[in-house]
């Protein structure tokens, strides 16, 4: 029978979760059973998913950072079957492409249009943490040195290279060693910064100007200090912007909130416009010349898929309606609402003990409640598991309300979201209302909300097949 895709999608749905069991991340699919995660999602537009009773979901997750023009977006659906149309050669390898030339073109101005003219050179790749291997292998080769720095509670991906930088022993667990050279920094201690740069050995300081884990960064100039010290010992400071950047944070990149003028930062993510894989980094010609520093030395950083024609019309797609919406500025202003209303809850919930907030990358942050009732209700579901109480957050602002936000890092009290930049004042406000309604039900111990978390765990523990409701 000739491939269709259409009736084989028809014919199929719904045996999502059993496929996955079978043959893909089980243990993924347990968890998504037990925190009421596990929807079959038959559509989706914009900030939407739609399951397959028509139920609206809101879509503050936005895979991770990946859907910032919305999901489904006609201009890179109308490039997409453009490219294809055209018929055009792709991946030829030993010929320069035009659509992989106007993005490093459009980056570059992009770059230099955000006062970045430093970084007039661009590697295209395919995701966030083969933009960092790049990233590293290039600092490496532009400085002569090997050392490398990084931020803890940092995440820069899960290649060994980009793990090896990410300053969080949560992702480290079973995957030892690492690649040598690398360690971690406090995030705002300068003094411990100065001490290892001082030893004239590292060749770059690599930081996400906005922590994904957690939504840190710092209030003070930590960065421009950092970078002065950069400056000082010879080593590059590159900007991984593979969350923070494109937008995210109500700038085209997070380093602009301090003014930054990094040596190399990398992209991903929002670049595929919610398509095909599409990475990239960019640096300053003088670094890429020591890369490929002589004929032979050509393609010694490649990879086959990297400047890809469909990749690279998403890329170019995504730029455009990034830019033709005004979804930077739209982002500052729904993240400037949004933070005001957070404000606003953690006046009102004395469980909620932090706000931050950048642009449309919020985290909120909870700690132990003074009056006595809920005291305990904290105390249990903690003594249970360090991780619980946010998910507990997380799964009733789904069960109850239909949004899908996230943990925001391992064993801490945070939660995340990550709303597509396209959101305006209905989508801002019904989630602080639905956080609103959530945390006010937190108030009632014992309660079903608490009893989640007893069920929660259980549910984990027996390894129970059953999902459960939350
Ligand atoms: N760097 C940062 C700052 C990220 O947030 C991520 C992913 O979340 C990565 C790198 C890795 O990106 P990818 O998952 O595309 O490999």
């Amino acid at each position: 029978m000739p491939f269709d895709l259409p009736a084989l999608v028809r014919s199929r749905m719904g045996e999502n979760y059993s496929l996955h069991q079978k043959y893909l991340n089980r243990t993924l699919v347990r968890v998504q059973q037990v925190i009421g995660f596990d929807k079959v999602y038959a559509r989706a537009k914009g900030a939407y998913l739609y399951d397959r009773e028509g139920n609206e979901y809101l879509d503050f997750l936005s895979g991770f950072g990946v859907f910032s023009i919305g999901r489904n977006h006609p201009v890179p659906q109308k490039a997409i079957r453009d490219v294809l149309e055209m018929d055009l050669p792709n991946m030829v390898q030993m010929d320069s492409a035009l659509l992989s030339g106007l993005l490093a073109e459009a980056l570059v101005k992009r770059f230099a249009a955000q006062g970045a003219s430093q970084l007039d050179a661009v590697f295209l790749c395919n995701s966030g943490t083969e933009a960092v291997e790049g990233a590293i292998k290039f600092a490496r080769a532009g400085t002569g040195r090997t050392r490398l720095l990084s931020l803890g509670n940092s995440f820069h991906g899960l290649s060994m290279g980009s793990l090896s930088l990410t300053g969080n022993p949560f992702f480290h667990d079973g995957f030892a060693p690492f690649l040598p050279g690398c360690q971690t920094v406090p995030l705002g201690d300068l003094a411990a910064l100065e001490q290892e740069l001082r030893k004239g050995d590292v060749a770059a300081l690599v930081i996400e100007p906005v922590q994904g884990k957690g939504v840190q960064f710092p209030k003070d100039d930590y960065f421009v200090q950092a970078q002065a010290l950069c400056r000082r010992y010879g080593t590059l400071l590159v900007c991984d912007e593979v969350q923070s950047g494109l937008g995210r944070t109500g700038k085209w990149f997070a380093f602009e909130h301090w003014g930054l003028e990094p040596d190399i930062v990398t992209l991903a993510k929002a670049l595929s416009a919610g398509y095909v894989p599409c990475g990239a980094f960019a640096t300053r010609r003088s670094i890429y010349q020591k890369v490929f520093s002589r004929l032979d030395r050509c393609i010694v950083h490649s990879s086959t898929f990297g400047r890809n024609n469909l990749a690279c019309v998403c890329g170019l797609a995504a730029l455009s309606v990034l830019e033709e919406e005004g979804l930077v500025e739209n982002a500052a202003r729904m993240g400037e609402r949004l933070e005001q209303g957070l404000l606003a809850l953690q006046k009102k919930h004395e469980i909620v003990k932090e706000v931050r907030v950048k642009g449309l990358m919020m985290a909120v942050e909870f700690a132990e409640p003074r009056s006595l009732g809920l005291k305990m209700a904290w105390k249990t579901v903690h003594a249970l598991d360090p991780g619980l109480f946010p998910q507990l957050v997380v799964s009733q602002l789904m069960a109850k309300h239909r949004i899908l936000s996230q943990v925001a890092a391992n064993n801490a009290d945070v939660i995340k979201t990550l709303p597509p930049l396209i959101v305006g004042t209905k989508e801002i406000d019904a989630f602080l209302d639905a956080l609103d309604s959530v945390l006010s039900d937190l108030r009632k111990f014992p309660g079903p909300l608490w009893d989640m978390g007893t069920n929660f765990v259980k549910a984990m523990r027996n390894g129970t097949e059953q999902p459960v409701s939350a």
